[in-house]
């Protein structure tokens, strides 16, 4: 074949050219072996005589052979499919230019064998003929050139030569006519073979740019799945379907977990690769009849139709396909040598059950997704209608929450003081309060809602900063010494790239001694990425700062990972103070964390602290400081600063006293 490839899209082209090149040849041949039976059956009729009759009866036979060889040519290339054609493309272009070949050596051997020099009229119909055929051959050929000329020149050069042996004035002037007549044929095959290759390559290229658009319109790049249009088309044919066959469908909406993480740290191509490969895991568990489409970033569709049975089985049945998926995309992936963990949350609505309606169908399962990432991620769970209220529920507090924070209204940190077993006050944890329409909302209920929109930077900077404010005015008044600040961080807020900065900036702008401020973190919150952890702590910790493990115990809490952080105080989590006294399990877990500390030399607080009895439990077991109810509320900073005034003027007294 004469494809040369430059490069792989304009070798595609070519190969696909060449296939349309042949195809248009095949077409058109039937229509020129009828030019060329009765071309012969003038001729032979035209050109008889007794003398030659067994010159012609043997081209006539030959003649009818090649036309059938050629008819069969085209009977069997009509018979392969296109993969067929392609694949024996080689084949079909050497038995396209044998045909030609041929054809041009039949019309070659009538100019030499049955040119007449004593008969005009001979001689006039054979240059006709043999000239109409050469026309004719231009457009049957014009999608080879070469083809094209191999049969001008096959056809006339013979009848060429018969002319020049003659040498008469008259026969040369012929064959120079012939001559001429050979070279503009040839170079009007060149012209018309090079205007139909354009036109086949035009039509080509359009064609190609009309799929492209509509792939582009239908389906997403990167991944290759129904984006979000033709889920939609196929979301409303499940619908039809599921009225027609009185049938039930899911729609699973999977979002990634943390996968900004894995473009953050192992770079854009890499997410992508995990997109793909996802994609892939999601595209080989489904059925035929169900669809896997990706709605953008991370969020990716599973549309499962045709479910039978009753409520409960088809429930189950989805609830077991979900944590298919779920279980293949948790599998380790390896992108470009390194492996990689990512977990997926998924949230799933039932049609029709839940609506028949496109648009809330996607919202639920929607929804139904955020509440498989408020119980953990990893999950799957099904729509269920209070979500939807919960979900209302949390925008109105996102909107208000957004408001208080630009006027800078109703947001305050109130102070838990924290007292040592000689009941000394040693420290204060501050605790946000949030005054929304005249009403105390739970920080419980705005932190989180806050975490997710990413509010949580903004409050989180005003809560440090206002903490800092605080702690000034107290070190205004009193000697800060052992006296520690502690400050709620939440994740979200920490693993911001700035959070160092943005801390010591605050310290340093209210002039604050070191050790003051302690910040509390949580298990989770370290673990998640251990070494950016250890690192903002230690810089921070040179600084000054000190940290402390919040909630204590609720967490993965593993010695190894302990050691490796540099932490002042394990704060143990109030729901084993409340029940030290009645749960025996929680007595030897609230023990082992005392003992624990001891041993790694840290500081141990207990926070919930709410009874006289389960203080003197927690004083038996060696526990130093406390926190909770049986001291104090969280107070307003200025009730407090009273209480540190009157502690302090106390102790001062019993000092003077003794
Ligand atoms: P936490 O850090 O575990 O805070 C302790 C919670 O227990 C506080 O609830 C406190 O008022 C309450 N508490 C204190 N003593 C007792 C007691 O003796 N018995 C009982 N039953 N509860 C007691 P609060 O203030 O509602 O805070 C809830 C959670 O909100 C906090 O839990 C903390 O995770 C979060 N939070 C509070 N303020 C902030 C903040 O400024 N930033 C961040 N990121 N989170 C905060
Ligand atoms: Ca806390
Ligand atoms: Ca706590």
């Amino acid at each position: 074949m004469h494809i040369r490839p430059r490069d792989e899209t304009s070798s595609t082209l070519q190969q696909r050219l060449f296939l349309e090149r042949l195809k248009q040849y095949y077409q058109s041949l039937s229509l020129s072996i009828v030019a060329v039976l009765l071309n012969t059956v003038i001729i032979a009729w035209g050109l008889w005589t007794p003398d030659n009759s067994r010159t012609i009866f043997v081209w006539f036979g030959v003649t009818i052979v090649v036309s059938v060889y050629r008819l069969s040519t085209i009977f069997r290339y009509r018979h392969q499919s296109d993969e067929e054609r392609e694949r024996f493309a080689s084949r079909w272009y050497v038995e396209m230019l044998a045909g030609a070949g041929l054809s041009g050596l039949i019309w070659g051997s009538a100019g030499y064998l049955l040119f007449d020099l004593s008969d005009v009229g001979n001689q006039a119909l054979l240059a006709f003929v043999i000239a109409g055929m050469c026309a004719g051959s231009i457009v049957s050929l014009s999608a080879f050139v070469e083809a094209a000329a191999s049969f001008l020149a096959l056809s006339l050069l013979p009848f060429f030569v018969r002319l020049l042996v003659e040498w008469t004035t008259e026969t040369n002037l012929m064959a120079a006519m012939v001559l001429l007549y050979l070279i503009m044929m040839i170079a009007f095959a060149r012209r018309v073979n090079i205007t139909v290759v354009d036109g086949l390559e035009m039509t080509y290229l359009r064609s190609e740019a009309e799929q492209t658009i509509e792939r582009q319109a239908l389906y997403d790049e990167l991944t290759g799945l129904p984006n979000r249009r033709l889920l939609q088309d196929r979301l409303s044919q499940a619908i039809a379907r599921c009225r027609r066959q009185n049938s039930q469908a899911a729609l699973m909406f999977l979002d990634l977990d943390f996968f900004k993480r894995v473009n953050d740290t192992l770079g854009h191509s890499a997410g992508d690769q995990m997109l793909i490969e996802v994609a892939r895991r999601m595209k080989s568990l489904l059925r035929e009849e169900d669809t896997a489409a990706r709605l953008g970033g991370d969020e990716f569709i599973a549309l499962l139709t045709d479910i039978r049975g009753d409520m409960e089985h088809a429930v189950s049945a989805i609830r077991r396909r979900g944590e298919e998926l779920r279980v293949a995309i948790e599998q380790p992936m390896d992108l470009s040598g390194t492996e990689v963990h990512i977990t997926v949350s998924i949230g799933v609505s039932l049609l029709p059950a839940d609506s028949d309606n496109i648009d809330d169908l996607l919202k639920h399962a929607d929804t139904a997704m955020y509440r498989a990432k408020d119980d953990g991620r990893n999950t799957l769970r099904f729509f269920v209608a209070d979500m939807q209220k919960a979900l209302l529920r949390r925008m109105e507090v996102e909107k208000k929450l957004r408001v208080a924070l630009d006027g800078g209204q109703g947001l305050q940190l109130v102070l838990q003081p924290q007292y040592t077993d000689d009941d000394k006050i040693c420290g204060a944890e501050c605790l946000l309060r949030w005054e929304c329409d005249g009403e105390f909302v739970s920080p419980a209920t705005f932190i989180p809602v806050a975490e997710d929109c990413g509010l949580i930077y903004r409050l989180g900077d005003w809560v440090i900063d206002e903490a800092c404010r605080i702690g000034a005015l107290i070190c205004a008044e009193h000697d800060p010494g052992a006296f520690s600040l502690a400050c709620n961080v939440s994740p979200r807020q920490f693993r911001q790239k700035d959070f160092s900065d943005k801390v010591l900036t605050a310290i340093d702008e209210h002039n604050l001694p070191r050790g003051l401020i302690e910040l509390e973190l949580t298990e989770s919150l370290l673990i998640d990425d251990v070494d950016d952890s250890v690192e903002k702590m230690h810089r921070l910790r040179e600084r000054g700062l000190r940290f402390s493990i919040d909630d204590f115990g609720t967490g993965y809490s593993s010695l190894s990972y302990l050691k490796s952080l540099p932490l002042d105080t394990l704060k143990i989590d109030q729901s084993f103070v409340r029940d030290v006294l009645t749960d025996p399990g929680d007595a030897s877990i609230v023990k082992a964390i005392i003992s624990m500390a001891i041993t790694l030399d840290l500081e141990v607080i207990a926070e919930g602290v709410e009874t006289r009895e389960v203080h003197d439990f927690l004083v038996q077991a060696g526990c130093p400081r406390f926190q909770g109810y049986l001291y104090s509320k969280p107070l307003p900073v200025e009730e407090f600063r009273a209480l540190l005034r009157t502690a302090t003027a106390h102790t001062t007294a019993r000092q003077t006293l003794a």
